[in-house]
């Protein structure tokens, strides 16, 4: 019997106002999870606010010689586990509340993927696609020289997000590596391969999520080589995890990103759509290979599989009674938000959460982290076959919590990781 889908039978009130705030979205599954396990008041006290919440002002000299301010975050949710992980973001949506979650989810990915690390965020509130490079270089050291006494091997270390990857690492790392006064590769992962990154780290996330909906499809009995899929988000996450889902025979039908949504009832080539995209300033705008909707449409195309790889709060009470895929797998952060999952799970509907589905890519990171330390590189398939061993583990430890507790997957991953963050603080004890 499949409860992961749980129909619950409670009418639910449509005209209820929601909030778009993703730290308040990610505190109601806390709470929810929290007051299920039966958390102590005092570990609950700890887990509810960050650790330490650094806000930077990040003076940046600019193309036409004139100075522009931005405004930085890192937000560390919590070291209990170990040294807080968690990427940078680069964009214009980037705020407080925002980081915070997205560093709270980090704490609950690593606990749920079984990694030692506690949970990290950072972001800069920038339009990257208006930045030179020259700008953005500028931008990214300034970053890291605010944060120098942050970052660390050992304390806290930052992964590409949003808008940045190995470049935006490799800056880091160097500027990093200054200041030491010693090669630090181990400060940040997502490095390119050159500069101590990991074979596999590129397609880990997509990869994982992609893990996910195959172990989730098994205890559906969904075939995948007759489902179809939605993927909404042609950046890494998106665009990695349509190619293998088409690998395992699933047919994409339509795919987007920021700059439109195509739809093809036959099937997109993912090999093409992502080879026009590299040519196309890594956009999809003026795609041929299917007819154009718009980003609202794809969310509620009738497929089997939904993937929402770009941002948070895309399914919310307002779509959420629209959806008609059977199954979404969340390779974004936080795309559901709180009032949405209850109307899924009204309407059978599974989701295989964030912090399980997109844990991939922070185990690959874990893994270019050991291998810096090790200073000796494993090969691409040894990557691939522990990070697929790992989320295959990470997915079935959830479903068995989902069905001991009859709970969705998403509140059982909490109730997972709240209980391995929660025995740690309590094993360190205070004074
Ligand atoms: P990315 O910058 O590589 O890609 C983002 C994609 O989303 C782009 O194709 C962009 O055009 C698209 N997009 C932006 N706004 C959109 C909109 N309104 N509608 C449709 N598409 C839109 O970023 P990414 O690394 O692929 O990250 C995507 C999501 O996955 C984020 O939520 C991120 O936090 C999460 N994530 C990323 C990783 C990783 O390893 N990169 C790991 C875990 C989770």
């Amino acid at each position: 019997m499949i409860t992961a889908g749980i129909k619950k039978k409670k009418a639910l009130d449509l005209s209820q106002t929601e909030s778009n705030n993703p730290y308040e979205s990610m505190m109601q599954r806390f709470q929810e999870a929290a007051k299920i396990i039966g958390l102590d008041e005092e570990t609950y006290n700890i887990l509810k606010s960050p650790d330490r919440q650094y806000l930077v002002s990040l003076p940046v000299k600019m193309d036409n010689g004139k100075m522009q301010v931005f405004e930085g975050y890192r937000i560390v949710h919590s070291t209990s586990r170990g040294p807080s992980k968690g990427g940078i973001r680069y964009s214009m949506d980037v705020n407080l509340d925002e980081v915070k979650a997205l560093a709270a989810w980090m704490t609950w990915k690593c606990a749920v993927a079984d990694i030692p690390y506690g949970g990290a965020k950072g972001g800069i509130t920038c339009d990257p696609s208006k930045m030179s490079e020259g700008e953005l270089e500028r931008l990214t050291r300034a970053y890291t020289v605010a944060l120098r006494d942050v970052f660390g091997v050992d304390k806290d270390i930052p992964a590409p997000d949003v808008a940045t990857g190995p470049r935006e690492m490799a800056w880091i790392v160097d500027e990093y590596s200054k200041l030491k006064g010693e090669f630090t590769p181990g400060v940040v992962t997502g490095k390119p391969l050159h500069l101590g990154g990991s074979e596999g780290r590129v397609e880990a996330t997509g990869r994982g999520v992609n893990v996910a909906t195959v172990e989730a499809a098994k205890k559906m009995k969904l075939n995948l080589s007759k489902a179809t899929a939605a993927v909404q988000g042609f950046g890494n996450v998106g665009s990695i995890t349509a190619k293998y889902m088409e690998l395992e025979g699933v047919r994409i039908v339509a795919i987007s990103d920021h700059t439109g949504a195509w739809h093809n009832p036959k099937g997109i080539d993912i090999q093409k759509a992502i080879a026009f995209r590299n040519e196309n300033n890594g956009v999809l705008k003026g795609f041929k290979g299917g007819k154009e909707i718009t980003n609202e449409e794809l969310l509620t195309l009738e497929v089997s599989i939904l993937a929402p790889c770009a941002l948070e709060n895309q399914i919310s009470r307002k779509n959420a009674n629209d959806i008609k895929a059977k199954l979404i797998v969340e390779g974004a952060n936080g795309p559901i938000t709180a009032g949405a999952d209850e109307i899924l799970q009204e309407n059978g509907i599974i989701v295989v959460p964030d912090i399980l589905a997109n844990g991939g890519g922070v185990t690959v990171s874990y893994f270019e982290w050991t291998q810096n330390r090790f200073g000796y590189y494993y090969a691409v398939d040894e990557i691939h076959k522990r990070a697929d061993r790992s989320m295959s583990r990470a997915f079935n430890n959830v479903w068995k919590m989902s069905q001991k507790y009859k709970v969705s997957l998403r509140i059982a991953a909490y109730m997972f990781a709240l209980e391995k963050v929660a025995t740690a603080i309590k094993s360190r004890g205070s004074y």
